[in-house]
């Protein structure tokens, strides 16, 4: 089967979030002070770090953390874990999570960071050093009420769990059991929160459900495609299936599959987890060019991968009704336009995958009152706060007469125009 290779993920991403921003900026007829302030990112941290390697040579990473903007709350955002992470890429994810909480009305602003690297190409034990030094080296440029990273691509649970360790126990012993939630996404025997693993996916069907309901669509039997079968990937295939949708394809870095009959998403999870994470292989199914995987006939595209995905090369080909955005970034502006030109909804990602940072939330805050919540009231709080957040981007599409996309951002920037006004700006 053949190898991904996608257009460069993070080529353009920054130029995209700040088109996107101007764009809604200039709908809204925003302060002009207040568009500068939002337009920079305030903090960038890049750290080099040495790790020994388990043949005992030294090399050294680079990590990064970008804050841009925390006028809500502390940052807040994941580290991703990629060859393609630099400043460029951490800056447009971070400006993203700003806009996504300031959307689902969350206490936070938005950070992003991660390391560039393969993590494939290192062992378990090289994992876990170099994760625990990146900490270190961020030292309190992150921290509980400061700067709170959760996972991303290639990050998990348990690289959760040796960060919110190692930040600890680097504190004085009377507060370390206070620092624990300087990260979400930890696994439940570690504070973390029950639901959080499928959070995202489960947000992406809540929204995806919200939409049939709005556009009067009916889930059952239609088919749809997911580009990205990790963990954005899986859950949201999990819960569409209950809804009576079919899997017909899946994509990711190991290359491209299709069934017409249907892919069980459970199966191929089974496949992929003894197959070092990748679906290539997968028996039940039929090996597929990977170039025209979006161009495929089906009713629902999950993009659930990497950034800058749909581009002008491939969105004219594009069948579906509807884009439902797992990724952050996954369609470029140009290809946008297009889309909606030719009718294609697009559920925008800074609402689609939000149920991500909602878990997070709801997880700093169970670990701020030393409880434990059962997933099925998290998974119930997500929905309403999805559900909330829905209608006012809609709200503000229709007064404002644009896309779905600037309505959402209208929502935020709005919600953060406020804030400053409010408070003005120091001294
Ligand atoms: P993950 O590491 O669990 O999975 C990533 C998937 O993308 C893997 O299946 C990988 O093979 C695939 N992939 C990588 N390169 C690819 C390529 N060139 N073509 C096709 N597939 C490729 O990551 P995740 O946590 O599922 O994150 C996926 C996306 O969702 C990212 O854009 C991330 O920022 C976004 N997101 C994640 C969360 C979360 O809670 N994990 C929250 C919000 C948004």
């Amino acid at each position: 089967m053949e190898t991904v290779k996608s257009v460069n993920p993070k080529e353009g991403m920054y130029e995209n979030v700040l088109r996107q921003f101007n764009q809604a900026a200039d709908v809204i007829n925003l302060d002009a002070g207040i568009r500068s302030i939002l337009k920079n990112t305030n903090n960038e941290i890049v750290v080099n770090f040495p790790v020994k390697l388990d043949d005992g040579t030294i090399e050294v990473f680079t990590g990064y953390r970008v804050q841009h903007n925390n006028a809500l709350g502390p940052y807040k955002g994941g580290l991703r874990y990629h060859p393609t992470v630099d400043i460029d890429a951490a800056r447009a994810l971070a400006i993203w999570m700003t806009w996504k909480s300031a959307l689902v009305d969350l206490p936070y602003g938005g950070g992003k960071g991660g390391i560039q690297i393969d993590p494939k190409k290192f062992s378990h034990s090289e994992l876990e050093r170099i994760t625990r030094r990146f900490t270190y080296a961020l030292g309190d440029n992150i921290g509980p009420d400061m700067d709170i990273p959760a996972p991303d691509v290639n990050t998990n649970a348990q690289i959760m769990a040796w960060i919110a360790d190692t930040y600890s126990s680097i504190k004085s012993p009377s507060v370390r059991q206070k620092n624990m939630h300087v990260v979400t996404g930890k696994p439940v025997g570690s504070g973390g929160l029950e639901g959080r693993d499928r959070a995202t996916g489960f947000g992406v069907v809540t929204n995806i459900k919200k939409w049939a309901e709005k556009t009067g669509n009916k889930l059952k039997g239609m088919t749809f495609i997911v580009q990205g079968f990790g963990n954005v990937g899986y859950w949201a295939s999990h819960f569409l299936i209950q809804e009576g949708a079919v899997l017909i394809a899946a994509q990711d870095a190991s290359g491209s599959i299709v069934s017409e009959q249907g892919i069980d998403p459970e199966l191929l999870l089974k496949h992929a987890t003894t197959n070092g994470g990748n679906i290539a292989g997968y028996p039940l199914a039929n090996v597929l060019n990977s170039t025209s995987f979006f161009s495929l006939d089906c009713d629902i595209i999950i993009p659930a991968a990497l950034g800058n995905q749909i581009t002008p090369d491939n969105c004219y080909d594009i069948k579906a009704k509807l884009i439902a955005e797992g990724a952050n970034g996954p369609t470029n502006v140009d290809a946008e336009k297009v889309l909606l030109e030719k009718g294609v909804q697009i559920i925008p990602d800074i609402l689609c995958n939000s149920g991500g940072v909602i878990g997070s939330y709801y997880e700093w805050l169970q670990n701020k009152r030393s409880e434990n919540w059962k997933m099925v009231d998290v998974l119930d709080m997500i929905a309403d706060k999805l559900d909330i957040a829905f209608d006012r981007m809609i709200e503000k599409s229709e007064l404002y007469d644009v896309s779905w996309r600037v309505g959402a951002y209208a929502v935020a920037l709005t919600r953060l125009e406020q804030t400053y006004k409010e408070r003005g700006v120091f001294p």
